[in-house]
């Protein structure tokens, strides 16, 4: 009796623990001028909620002023802080318990124009490994890039931050091992997106799972430009993702089944270190696109 009442309780604890959702703080409630945060943020959220694996909790940062100075959200609560902000300054102790709570293990998920926020914070920088305008240059640190079969680290003058018109254009994988890319098509068609590419930063810690051409006929860099990447800080997780330009009537980009996928396995990662989400049964090919409007503000 003893021996099955202790196998229940081990069968209970282990689904228990597999059910356990995980907690996700998405930061956002301003950016700059050319984004959207409201559109990015319903998306963003859609997607956790799509198949019951988070439970997420929206922090909104306030408007600047004397709010601001009081903006100090308990990261430590949470196994994964997404963020979808640009144009935000931060109080100092804000800052160091951010950077605490990644060195310790936390999570980060940083979307599109999140790596365009902070130039002169050096430690976030060491977290999304490249970043974007806020001008940046050679002082941000190197351009990365995929070139001949290998990444390189380029250390010429000039600014950081490029993309050219918004387009669909292919994501090649380059590490479909890793648990945010395993099982995914080697290449699929992105809808139209801002293709990030001249990016700079610290590129330390950096492991690239896929880039994509940034074509000088749409206005691009001529340069096949990481899109998904992991970096470790600390002991922290972060998961950085260049794709996701919205605006108040475009949302292309979070509509695209790959950029759902990716997103939501990559906070999965961010948190726990693996992946236990299991692919749809449809995904875009190189050539088709596949979009699912998830848009809760409807
Ligand atoms: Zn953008």
């Amino acid at each position: 009796m003893k021996i099955k009442l202790f196998l229940l309780f081990i069968f209970v604890s282990v689904v228990s623990a597999w059910a356990k959702p995980i907690k996700v703080m998405l930061v956002t409630g301003h950016t700059d001028k050319y984004h959207n945060w409201q559109v990015t943020s319903s998306y963003l959220k859609a997607i956790l909620n799509h198949n019951a694996v988070f439970s997420t909790d929206e922090v909104l940062i306030p408007e600047s002023g004397d709010a601001m100075k009081n903006f100090a959200p308990d990261f430590s609560k949470y196994q994964v802080v997404i963020l979808n902000q640009n144009d935000v300054d931060w109080p100092e102790k804000t800052k160091t318990a951010f950077e605490a709570f990644v060195k310790a293990g936390g999570g980060v998920v940083i979307i599109h124009e999140a790596d365009n926020a902070f130039p002169n914070w050096k430690e976030y920088n060491l977290m999304t490994g490249l970043g974007g305008w806020g001008d940046r240059n050679e002082k941000s640190g190197p351009y990365y890039y995929w070139k001949d079969g290998k990444y390189v680290t380029d250390n010429s003058a000039g600014s950081g931050g490029a993309h050219g018109k918004r387009v669909p254009f292919v994501i090649n994988v380059r590490d479909s091992e890793h648990p945010i890319t395993k099982g995914l098509p080697a290449k699929w068609l992105h809808q139209n997106d801002e293709l990030y590419g001249n990016l700079r930063g610290p590129a330390q810690n950096i492991h690239v799972l896929a880039t994509a051409f940034s074509t000088k006929e749409t206005g691009g860099t001529g340069k096949e430009e990481p899109v998904l990447f992991t970096i470790t800080y600390g002991k922290g997780r972060i998961y950085h993702c260049v794709l996701g330009h919205t605006g108040a009537d475009f949302s292309d980009s979070v509509q695209d089944v790959g950029f759902q996928v990716t997103f939501s396995r990559g906070s999965e990662w961010a948190a726990t270190g693996k992946v236990n989400q299991k692919l749809p049964t449809e995904f875009p090919t190189e050539t088709t696109v596949l979009l699912k409007d998830l848009n809760q503000l409807k």
